[in-house]
């Protein structure tokens, strides 16, 4: 007799026999069966909510999440099966655009990416393009193109260089100086630079590369040579925090020669993991021949993207997002991070162990260092952290500044004040615990290697 639908999910025979890992299973599971051994398995890793590695939201409201479940069966792509999708897309890009002083007299078009990584690809290509054209026409050599950033950027800018044959021009940080500054850029441009990157808020340290001082040397750089090189600024964590905490500062738009602009929506942008978007200054950016229009799927339309198929939930989601929160919304909540970013650093302090790296001024990511690395290290500090479900990484700085190793915190808006004393107990503790090692290291405890892990 059958009873597999009586008998109770841990009492299965699945709960006493190894399932197939590495091919199909022969036979089918109950449903609830199924499910139980996955979600089993997500419960061996990390708590998100406890995770400050990473930039990325982990926190909905219900509504959003039913809203994310109507919008997983809708493909973004078939546009001319669901068109309202591509109005919703068009909406949240001029939003964005609005957002980012786009100037009132232009035309900006954008796309919604599967995060900043597609986003900075896509506006780096069309950099190149409109670069390679303007060539052409001159009668210029054009098969030598460079495209120049510091050694602070992420590693997607490395990956467009080496992915779309673009020789790296990576400005070395120094001991003392984790950003680049205008000067930095003309020692590294020619006539064969496509683009000069700007971090707004560095993976590393938070801060922001002087994309003032930058757009000011490339403007005198165009006068005295008459060539024209935009400025894209990498806004993944920065575009949603400064236009709320210091909408008086300049990074965006408003500077003459940042003609694109890439933002991680699954960051502060408050959705989670799978949305990016770009938006170039104005629809001459985006050189034409690189959006396609497709007709396949039933009328024309244009696709510019490196993926084809995509859910359409995290556009929703952000969509909901806007509506729900308004700028007041945002407002208050990065704001409140912001607050929060500056308690946990004020208290790291008081601790005694930590110096600050850099302060939290625009964006709410605290960066410290031991101010006694004899004994233990942060990579030690990092690990007895993680015994208390907190992920918190340690990691080298870029060259040239690896000598430094610090321990970086995001705080996102789930990390409650509440939540944050617990967090200071628990560092003070593993400070506790570390310290009577008395600089005998225990033998299970290994030296961590320099790489940095766990950044994103
Ligand atoms: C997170 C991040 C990226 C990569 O963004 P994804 O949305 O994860 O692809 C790029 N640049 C910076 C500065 C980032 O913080």
């Amino acid at each position: 007799m059958n009873d597999d639908a009586l008998t109770p999910t841990y009492g299965s025979r699945w709960c006493s026999e190894s399932i197939p890992k590495y091919r199909l299973p022969d036979s089918p599971l109950l449903p609830e069966t199924a499910y139980r051994i996955v979600m089993d398995e997500l419960n061996l890793d990390g708590n998100p909510a406890l995770n400050l590695a990473s930039f990325v939201s982990t926190w909905m409201e219900p509504e959003a999440e039913q809203l994310f479940m109507h919008g997983a069966t809708r493909n973004l792509v078939d546009q001319d099966e669901y068109p309202q999708l591509n109005v919703i897309e068009q909406r949240i890009i001029r939003m964005q655009a609005s957002l980012f002083n786009a100037p009132d007299n232009g035309e900006p078009v954008g796309f919604s990416t599967v995060g900043s990584s597609e986003a900075i690809m896509l506006a780096l290509l069309a950099h190149k393009w409109n670069w390679r054209t303007k060539r052409k026409t001159q009668g210029l050599e054009y098969n030598r193109p460079n495209i120049v950033f510091g050694a602070d950027v992420h590693t997607c800018w490395e990956k467009f260089a080496r992915y779309f044959d673009v020789e790296m021009r990576r400005i070395p940080l120094q001991p003392d100086r984790y950003t680049i500054n205008g000067v930095d850029v003309l020692n590294h441009i020619d006539e064969n630079t496509i683009a000069v990157g700007a971090v707004i808020g560095t993976t590393f340290t938070g801060q922001m590369d002087d994309v003032v001082d930058i757009n000011e040397k490339l403007i005198h750089y165009k006068h005295l040579t008459g060539q024209e090189i935009p400025i894209h600024v990498d806004a993944a964590s920065g575009g949603f925090i400064l236009p709320f905490v210091a909408p008086e500062f300049p990074w965006d738009f408003r500077l003459e020669q940042v003609r694109s602009i890439n933002v991680s929506n699954h960051k502060f942008g408050l959705v989670y993991a799978g949305l990016g978007s770009v938006i170039f200054r104005d629809k001459q950016v985006l050189h034409k021949e690189l959006p396609f229009s497709i007709n396949y799927l039933g009328g024309e339309m244009k696709n510019y993207s490196l993926n084809f198929s995509r859910s359409s939930a995290m556009l929703l989601v952000q969509y909901y997002q806007f509506l729900r929160l308004g700028k007041d919304g945002y407002q208050r909540i990065m704001h409140q991070i912001m607050a929060n970013a500056r308690y946990l650093e004020k208290k790291l302090i008081e601790q005694g162990n930590f110096e600050l790296l850099t302060d939290v001024k625009f964006l709410p990511v605290v960066v410290v260092r031991l101010l006694d690395e004899s004994r233990y290290t942060v990579f030690d500090l990092s690990d007895q952290l993680r015994k208390f479900g907190w992920i918190i990484p340690a990691y080298t700085l870029p060259a040239n500044a690896s000598s430094i190793s610090v321990l970086r915190m995001v705080v996102k808006e789930n990390l409650s004040r509440d939540l944050m004393d617990k967090l200071l107990q628990d560092i003070h503790q593993s400070i506790n615990v570390l310290s009577n090692w008395a600089g005998n290291r225990p033998e299970n405890v290994p030296e961590k290697d320099n790489a940095s892990h766990g950044v994103c």
